[in-house]
């Protein structure tokens, strides 16, 4: 049987990627710690539901965009391969309701016709370089959607990581992006799907280019700093974690065999990523 949840491997990857920035934004230790010191990633049940959804979620849509019915889409038997795969035991009911939800509450709001689904954009950005990225859904009308899971609500889809999207969108085909956003399902005591989106403007073109600008004047200006040094010194990521709960499922902190001499170690913080 082929497999259906099928994910390039990402682990080595250090082209500048959303994964990049998104590291640099949570902790700037630990985005300097994935370029010169960089450790498997540790699972952890979050990130495994969170996978199991997009897994499950896409075989419903690659059937609609396909125009199969829904009844020969196989998202259960997608996000069992995802769990088998991380080796990580998740509640499959939680998920099983996600895509009965998805399915009642988001497939009707969007034209889901010719969709494109894990598209591998990978294009040289003016002053980047090349940047490489694979968003889960682009709409014919090459709106771009992020899938989530999260314990709460998000607050906004202005982000650094939608901007890069919509700019190597635009870059691979010429085209502009009308809107990004989010897909998400919240996972409360009554758990539901958040829609939340952000035209795309000039204004957050320029935002997101600035961002990202400074996180690639940081690694070069790395590069530069430890090109001779014996050994390499964190001059250029500064900052620790957004919150500590990071620490409690990072690679990089002792407790698991990390060196982080930022970590939040003793006692683990709660909290910690989610997919
Ligand atoms: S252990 Fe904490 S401080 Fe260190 S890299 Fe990880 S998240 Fe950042």
């Amino acid at each position: 049987m082929n497999a259906l949840a099928v994910r390039d491997d990402l682990a080595t990857r250090t082209l500048l990627s959303k994964s990049a920035l998104n590291v640099a934004d949570i902790c700037g230790n630990k985005a300097w710690m994935e370029i010169h010191h960089r450790r498997p990633f540790i699972g952890n049940p979050d990130v495994t539901f969170g996978s199991a959804v997009d897994a499950a979620v896409e075989q419903v849509l690659k059937a609609i965009a396909a125009g199969i019915p829904l009844g020969a889409a196989q998202p259960m038997e997608a996000a069992a391969e995802i769990v088998e795969r991380d080796g990580i035991s998740i509640h499959m009911e939680e998920v099983e309701a996600a895509i009965t939800d998805f399915v009642r509450d988001i497939l009707p709001a969007h034209d889901w016709t010719d969709c494109i689904l894990q598209a591998h954009l990978n294009v040289v950005m003016d002053g980047w370089g090349e940047c490489d990225g694979h968003p889960d859904i682009v709409l014919r009308s090459d709106a771009c959607w992020d899938l989530k899971t999260s314990k709460r609500a998000r607050g906004t889809a202005r982000t650094v990581e939608l901007g890069l999207y919509a700019l190597m969108i635009e870059a691979t085909t010429g085209r502009p992006v009308p809107e990004v956003g989010y897909l998400t399902r919240v996972r409360t005591k009554t758990p539901s799907w958040q829609t939340l989106s952000t035209p795309v403007t000039d204004e957050f073109r320029d935002w997101t280019r600035e961002h990202v600008d400074g996180f690639v004047r940081a690694r070069r200006a790395d590069e530069l700093l430890n090109r001779n040094a014996p050994e390499p010194i964190n001059w250029t990521f500064p900052s620790g974690p957004k919150n500590s709960g990071l620490c409690r499922t990072c690679q990089y902190n002792p407790m698991f065999g990390g060196t982080c001499r930022m970590a939040v170690r003793d006692p683990l913080p709660a909290g910690g990523d989610e997919g």
